[in-house]
Parts: C-alpha cells; sequence; structure tokens
C-alpha cells in the first residue's frame, strides 16, 4: 500500500478539501451495499461519528473484502470527495484496502446494536468500542483535563499524595491492606496478633482512602494544591454509587474558610460542567438522545442556578416535615442518605444544595469545632440523580481541639503525629474537599450506574479486566 499520511475521523470531518487522497484506520461498525456498490461505516474513536468508505466491489479482489466485517480492523486509502448522500459531508472512495485484523462474525459480540449495559460490563474489554462507552470515556478524558486546567490557570499546585499509606484515620474496615506477607503463613507475635515487623514497610500498610491528610500539608506550604488520584474502599455497598476503586480530586487551601470552600466548589463544578457542554457536544447529544433525554437540560439548569446553602439542621427539619415516608428513618443526628438527599435537591429546591454543619458524631475528626459543641464546619455537595458528589470541610486547626477530638474518639494518632504536628508548626485556618471523579461523570454523562462510567470498575466480587 501507498504510505499516506493517516487522517483522524474527526479531522475527516471537518475537511473542505474534496479531492485529496487521504489516508484512514479504524474499525469497521457496519458494512452494507448491493451487488456493485459497498458502505462501510468506519470508526477510529476520535469522534462518535463515523467516516464512510465506498467501496466498488469490481476494484477489489473478493477474498480481500470478504473479512471486512463488524469489529474488523482496516487501513484504507482513498479519495475523500464530497458524499452523495444526506448526513455527512464526505466519504472516502476507497483505492487501497488493507485488513489489519479480522473479527469473526461467530463470534464477534459486538455485531447488532442495543446490547444491555449488563451485558456490556461483561465484555468491558470490548465495551469501549461501543457508540455508548466512546461517548463516555471521551467525556471522562475531558474532564480530566479540564480539572488540572481549571486548577492550573488558579495557581493550584498539583500535589501528589501517596497511594500506599500507614494512616488509618477513616475507620481500618473501609481499607484494603497493602502487603508482602505470606497470607498462608502470617508470622504472628507472642500474643498471637499478626507480627507486621516482617511485612515489606515494618509495619501495617493500607491503600490510601483519602490524600486529604498529606494534601493538607501540601496547602499549609504551598497555599493552595489539588490531588487527583486513585481511591481505595473496601466499603462492602453494593450500590449504583460506589466503587472499590475511584478517583478523587482534593482541593486544599490555606486560609479558606468554609464559605471560601463552597465558594470553590460551586464555581469549579459549574466550571466543569460549562466545559462538557462546550467541549464534548457530540457525544453529549448522543447520550443525552439514548440514555436520558432530559441530560442537557438539567446540565444548563445547574449552571444558570446559585446552589441552595443550608445547615443540616435545617436540612433535617425539612425532611422530617415533608410527610415522604423514607426506607432510612431521619431524625437530627442521622447520617443521611441518598434518599434525602435527592429528597431535598429533586423535590423541595429542585436546585443543587449545599449542607453544612454536620453532627460532629457523623464527620470525621479533622473537622472544624462549632462554637455549639455539637456541630463541625463540614460542607457536603448534594446534586440531582446523584446525592452527594462532594464532601468536605474546613479543618480544625487548633491543636488543643483536634486533639482532645482525637482523645474522645479513642484514636490512636502514632500512624497521623506527622499531621497532627502541623497545627503545632505554624498552623493556620484552611479549608478542603473531595469530588469523587466518577459521581462527576456520572452526572455529566446522564449515566445511572457507576460501573458505566470508569472502563474497568472494581467492585465487590468483581476485579475482572
Ligand atoms: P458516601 O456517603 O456517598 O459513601 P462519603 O461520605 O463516604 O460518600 P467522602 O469520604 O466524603 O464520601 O468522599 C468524598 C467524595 O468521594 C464523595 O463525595 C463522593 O463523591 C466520592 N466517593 C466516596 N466514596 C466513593 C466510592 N466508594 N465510589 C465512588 N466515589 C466515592
Ligand atoms: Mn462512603
Amino acid at each position: 500500500m501507498e504510505q499516506i499520511r493517516r487522517t483522524k475521523v474527526v479531522e475527516l470531518l471537518q475537511l473542505e478539501d474534496f479531492e485529496t487522497t487521504v489516508n484512514v484506520k479504524g474499525w469497521v461498525r457496519t458494512r452494507r451495499g448491493n451487488k456493485q456498490v459497498n458502505f462501510v461505516a468506519l470508526n477510529d474513536g476520535s469522534t462518535i461519528h463515523n467516516i464512510q468508505i465506498v467501496i466498488d466491489l469490481g476494484k477489489f479482489d473478493d477474498e480481500l473484502l470478504k473479512p471486512i466485517t463488524t469489529g474488523a480492523c482496516i487501513n484504507v486509502n482513498g479519495t475523500y470527495v464530497e458524499s452523495q448522500g444526506k448526513g455527512q459531508k464526505g466519504e472516502i472512495l476507497a483505492k487501497e484496502i488493507e485488513v489489519f485484523g479480522t473479527a469473526d462474525p461467530a463470534t464477534y459480540p459486538l455485531q447488532k446494536k442495543g446490547h444491555s449495559l449488563e451485558f456490556l460490563r461483561e465484555i468491558a474489554h470490548l465495551r469501549p468500542r461501543t457508540n455508548t462507552f466512546g461517548a463516555i470515556l471521551r467525556i471522562r478524558h475531558h474532564m480530566a483535563y479540564a480539572i488540572h486546567k481549571y486548577f492550573n490557570d488558579k495557581g493550584f499546585f498539583y500535589f501528589h499524595s501517596p497511594i500506599i499509606t500507614a494512616s488509618d484515620c477513616e475507620g481500618a474496615g473501609s481499607m484494603f491492606q497493602a502487603t508482602t506477607l505470606d497470607l498462608n503463613n502470617v508470622p504472628r507475635d507472642e500474643f498471637g496478633e499478626v507480627n507486621f515487623k516482617d511485612d515489606f514497610f515494618g509495619k501495617q500498610a493500607n491503600l490510601t482512602v483519602s490524600g486529604q491528610l498529606e494534601g493538607e500539608l501540601g496547602a499549609m506550604s504551598l497555599g493552595a494544591i489539588y490531588t487527583f488520584g486513585p481511591t481505595f474502599r473496601a466499603e462492602n455497598s453494593n450500590t449504583p454509587r460506589h466503587l472499590a476503586e475511584f478517583w478523587m480530586i482534593e482541593p486544599e487551601v490555606a486560609f479558606n474558610d468554609v464559605n471560601d470552600n463552597m465558594d470553590l466548589a460551586e464555581d469549579f463544578l459549574k466550571y466543569l460542567i460549562a466545559y462538557a457542554l462546550e467541549n464534548c457536544k457530540d457525544d453529549i447529544e448522543f447520550l443525552n438522545e439514548m440514555f436520558d433525554k432530559e441530560l442537557i437540560e438539567r446540565l444548563k439548569f445547574v449552571l444558570s442556578n446559585d446552589f441552595v446553602r443550608l445547615t443540616y439542621t435545617e436540612g433535617v427539619d425539612i425532611l422530617e416535615k415533608s410527610g415522604e415516608k423514607f426506607e432510612f428513618p431521619v431524625y437530627w443526628g442521622a447520617d443521611l442518605q441518598s434518599e434525602h438527599e435527592r429528597y431535598l435537591v429533586e423535590k423541595h429546591f429542585k436546585r443543587p444544595v449545599i449542607l453544612t454543619d454536620y453532627p460532629k458524631e457523623i464527620k470525621s475528626f479533622y473537622m472544624k469545632q462549632n462554637e455549639d459543641g455539637k456541630t463541625v464546619r463540614g460542607m457536603d455537595v448534594l446534586f440531582p440523580k446523584i446525592g452527594e458528589i462532594i464532601g468536605g470541610s474546613e479543618r480544625e486547626s487548633d491543636y488543643d481541639k483536634l486533639m482532645k477530638r482525637v482523645d474522645e474518639l479513642g484514636m490512636n494518632v502514632d500512624p497521623i503525629w506527622w499531621y497532627i504536628e502541623s497545627r503545632k508548626f505554624g498552623t493556620a485556618p484552611h479549608s478542603g474537599f473531595g469530588l469523587g471523579f466518577e459521581r462527576l461523570i456520572l452526572f455529566v454523562t446522564g449515566m445511572a450506574n457507576i460501573r458505566d462510567v470508569i472502563p474497568f470498575p472494581r467492585t465487590p466480587n468483581n476485579v475482572e479486566f
């Protein structure tokens, strides 16, 4: 075949230069036609749209054309011409074709359109080839880029918090252990306890559940940082909103109080949604058409409305008076469930809500304590269809108050001595939050299950691929 520089489909679809010779490579979506001419819809992942390859059957050997079936990968040289048909500007009249890889129609699973999302999860190695997952994964990329761009433009520094950690602040139950011990022959000490002295790090280590504690140290030196990395939670909750491995974005800012923190969260989310609407138009329009007819409307609605801000206490009051039957009871002190959060957002206020000042018992030890002795300066951002999308707080910066809380909770400070020390040396007010990346992608794509917005989801009993 003649060597011609490859043009991506996304660029071809913009091309006005008709009658030029081009090369395109991609995967066959469909092939149809008659005895004289065949039409191949070719996709290379660069866009949701296909380019049409027109094959004059008289000009090619039958044997060459036979394996050009759905799923096959081909390399085509041809003339880019103005299209005769509707729905596309140009198409390619094939001059030379090479088959890179065949896909046996008897076994290639993505033959017909309209597979269920459940089925596609079982073939996660192939589902990125579908329109749906192509769209989701391109949006995922653009959102990751926009996150870095947002913070970079605002003078935040990307701070790499560790993935393996010895601190266990969020409760051992939800952590995956990182160990090189032989599980069939675990060394034990004189009390019969596992002897971690023989383990790789000489002590018990885990995969991180949050980069926040380290992120705070970044903020207390660089001023404003964000982390963006994988996070692991061994929570055995099989919900459409929880993964065992997910990505989290955690900005942390020195001198920000809880109100600054809310302003940042709202501005950040709106920036990302606006970015998606502007830069992922084709993919969002496709998902709007196929899965969620209110998607675009919902995205625009969030952009054009202020988030409602109220206290947890006020929120619980509204829920108690709502007369709504909830599966989980609601009372002051209860940890709000997604049904409660969604009631406030979807039924009561009909827009995103930021709840603040939660009871200290249901929040982490590091949140700034309020004067009332009962609540802390936490803030959760609640979104339609999702519930909690962001969890954050102003942090307790006072050494004595922090230590008092640590003691009340009977926490072991050994693994976080370095965190506690930050309150002894030049402490300052500071705030931050965590945005679950996949929850954001759920919102922006309109998908309903978090397993469908990450290439290879990890959930209880599922670590395939
Ligand atoms: P939830 O109550 O929904 O379990 P959380 O209170 O445990 O959330 P945080 O510890 O505050 O959440 O984590 C910050 C953010 O990370 C959450 O707002 C959410 O967007 C995301 N997140 C938390 N757990 C998961 C998970 N298992 N899978 C995906 N995203 C998650
Ligand atoms: Mn959780």
